[in-house]
Order: C-alpha cells, then structure tokens, then sequence
C-alpha cells in the first residue's frame, strides 16, 4: 500500500454523499455474527481445519512495518503474520522472531513460506525451513506455505510432499498451506480437493465480483466484465474446511488516482474494499501491509462497522469504472504465450509499480526474469489478448512495464 497515498486519502475524506440507487435492502449483508468471536476489539474467525481463531485483519509482512507499529498492531489484536523466507532478504522473519521474543510465542500465528520454483528439490525445501525457524527464533512454523504456486503438478509432487511429511515428524510446523498469485481455477482447486493443504492464501478483490454467483442477488453488477471464479473457489473450500485467507484485496486497477472519488462520508475506498471482502463469511482473514500508525487505524477500524449500502454503491462505481484495467492474475495468456512471455508475471510487476508503488521492488522482479521472458520478446501475435476474459490490453500493458521496468 503507498503510504503516501493513502494517507493524503484519508485527510482528505470529507462529508458528501452518493446515492445508491442499484441497491436493495437484500445487499444489507454483512458478518455473520455466529462466525465471529470478539476479544478485546479485534474479531477472529476460525481459518478451516487448523482451527486457529485468526485476527479478521492479518498482517501482511512484506515489508514489515517499523517496530512501534508492529507491536502496536499486535497488542491491538492481529495475530497472524503472513511472511515468507525472502521477505526483505530475511529480515521480515528476523523481526517476527524478536516479536516472538519480547511478546511471547503464543502472542501470534506465523505463516511463511518456501519456494519450490526454478532449481529445487526436497533438500533446498529443508534447508529453506530450518532458515526460517532460525531467524523466526522458534521451534516450530504455525502454518508451512509453498510460496505462490502457479502449476498444479507441484502440489502432488513426492518432493514437496516428502519434505512436508519429514518435518511433520519432526513437528516443524502445525499446518500446511499455498499461497496462488495466478492460474488459480486448476492450482487452488486442486489445492482443495487433494487433502495435503489446511489452508489457501489467493488474491481476493472487489474486481472478483461476478455476475453469475450462486448468489447473484447479493453480488451482481450488471456492467462487470467477466468472470473470475474466485468466489466458487472460496465456497469449494468452506465445503471441504480448508481455511481462506485472502490478499491483493486493495489492489487497484491501473495507477492510484481519483480513488478520492469513491469515499463515502464514513470510509475510505481501501476501508470498502476491506468489508466488501469480510462480508464474505468464508474468508477466515484479509492479510494487509499496514506501515503508518494511521493505515492501522483506518484498516483496524472496518472490523466495527458493517458494509453500508452507500458504501457499496460506491464500491460498484469504482468497478463499474475501472475494471478493465484489472488484471485477474487467471494465467491464462502467459500460459499459452508462444514466445514464452511471462505476461500474467510482467503484469504483476506492473501492478507492483504503479499499484503499490513499490517501484524498486517491481524493477528487481522485472530485471530478474530471463531477456526470453520479457516484453520485447513479443511476436504481436495477439493470442494472448484473444483469450484474456477480461478484455486487457495486454501487449500496451506489458511493453508500458518494459518501458518502466527496465
Ligand atoms: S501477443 Fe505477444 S505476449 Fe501475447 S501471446 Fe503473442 S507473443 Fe505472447
Ligand atoms: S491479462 Fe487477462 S488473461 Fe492475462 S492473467 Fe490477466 S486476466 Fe488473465
């Protein structure tokens, strides 16, 4: 989240109104208050089989945030920190370790992850986890993430299963778990049905709304591209209990502008987005990055107040109006690229940069693709843009990356 941004947001939120004329007393929907259990002023919920009771809001830990803040956050109720073994080469498991030190192990759940993509093998698994627990400063990991899974073979492979069931043994970790950044529709159904995970951590957002959800009458906007699936995924894994936590929830379309636009008189497009994902009962925790004292206060706030039907027309314009600059991150144009362009990757990266405006994070990511893999290795083919759902412009989208990236 750009801090910068979202603190001149918040400043500037000022009293006005937007009517909601698509919205029937039905959208009234929010937590289901059975589903929830309050201590202190944070709300947990339950992530699936794990039976952990995690913060609505969990911290996302890259990066983290400064120390006073961190333990701000934490004494305020978040329990579950999502990170991983190369979060700021390190140093975000290094200080979760001091927290687990100075607060207490049983003050908060981890999650990190290891990589099993390009030159792995069940050896470099282990040796990535005992990294873990040693900057982490514990014996043992609460949950034991395969870091941004993007082919479904990986989730079965005797490697990856071989070292989990190793260090199950040896009680490394509690409970197993993914996280997808693409090709969710084969990665995170297989994640669910094949019975290894306890867990999923996938991309939810507001441009995941769809028009043909089970629930239709709670969810539909009329002029809304296409389909992203994700809500059935989520519903598959309420059916089998595998616990949800979801992230990239306030990502937005294209570069942060006019997001003023969308405020109502009592919250913030970025508060919206939040409560639009917690109404989502099977959604255990939404990982955000939280870095000021005033994002935590403007993301810890939306546990108190339901989403409001102003708040989702609100909610429905911003779609309405930007979603075709959305990448679903669905992998499907970089799967079928001829040339071998990772197009769904240089969108992400692209999303990092002007999305986010992590901008030295987006040029490392971008540079460290192979000169195959990148932008100008583009034929113009236009298969890609062919099978996008959603109708991105996806040559001009990743040749404008190229131009920023390199
Ligand atoms: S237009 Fe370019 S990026 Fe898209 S499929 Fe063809 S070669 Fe790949
Ligand atoms: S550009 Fe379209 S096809 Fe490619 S990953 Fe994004 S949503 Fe999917």
């Amino acid at each position: 989240m750009a801090i910068t941004n979202r603190r001149k947001f918040l400043k500037g939120l000022a009293l006005g109104a937007f009517s909601a004329p698509f919205f029937s007393k039905k959208l009234l929907v929010f937590h289901d208050q059975t589903d929830r259990e309050k201590k202190g002023e944070m709300f947990y919920r339950r992530l699936g089989r794990t039976d952990l009771q995690i913060s609505e809001i969990s911290l996302g830990g890259s990066p983290i945030p400064d120390w006073a803040i961190l333990t701000q956050i934490v004494e305020r109720g978040v329990n579950y920190i999502d990170s991983s073994h190369s979060y700021s080469n390190g140093n975000s498991e290094r200080t979760i370790g001091r927290l687990f030190k100075e607060m207490g192990r049983d003050k908060l759940y981890v999650g990190t992850k290891f990589h099993a993509r390009r030159n792995w093998n069940e050896q470099t698994i282990l040796k990535s986890v005992e990294g873990s627990l040693k900057r982490l400063q514990t014996d043992h990991i609460d949950v034991l993430l395969i870091h941004g899974v993007d082919n479904e073979e990986t989730l079965t492979d005797e490697r990856v299963l071989s070292a989990y069931d190793k260090m199950r043994k040896q009680g490394k970790f509690r409970f197993t778990g993914i996280s997808c950044h693409s090709n969710h529709h084969k990665v995170v159904k297989k994640a669910i049905e094949c019975g290894h995970y306890d867990m999923v951590q996938l991309g939810y957002n507001v441009f995941d709304i769809e028009d043909t959800d089970e629930e239709q009458d709670i969810e539909t906007y009329d002029d809304y591209l296409g389909t992203s699936g994700i809500r059935q995924l989520i519903s598959l894994a309420k059916s089998k209990d595998v616990g949800i936590i979801a992230m990239k929830t306030l990502k937005v379309a294209g570069k942060r502008q006019n997001l003023e636009t969308y405020k109502t008189e009592d919250s913030s497009i970025f508060q919206i987005m939040l409560k639009w994902a917690l109404s989502n009962t099977n959604i255990a925790s939404v990982v955000t990055e939280i870095l000021t004292f005033e994002q935590m206060e403007e993301d810890l706030a939306v546990v108190h107040h339901p989403l409001t039907a102003r708040e989702r027309s609100a909610l429905y314009r911003f779609v309405a109006e930007n979603s075709k600059d959305y990448c679903h991150m669905c992998g499907q144009c970089e799967l079928h690229c001829p040339e071998g362009v990772k197009t769904t990757t240089i969108l992400r990266y692209l999303a990092y940069y002007e999305g986010y405006e992590k901008h030295d994070r987006a040029k490392r990511d971008y540079q460290s693709l192979r000169p195959e893999e990148r932008a100008p290795s583009c034929q113009n083919c236009g298969r890609c843009e062919g099978l996008c759902p959603y109708g991105i412009a996806i040559r001009q989208k990743i040749h404008y990356a190229h131009t920023q990236l390199v």
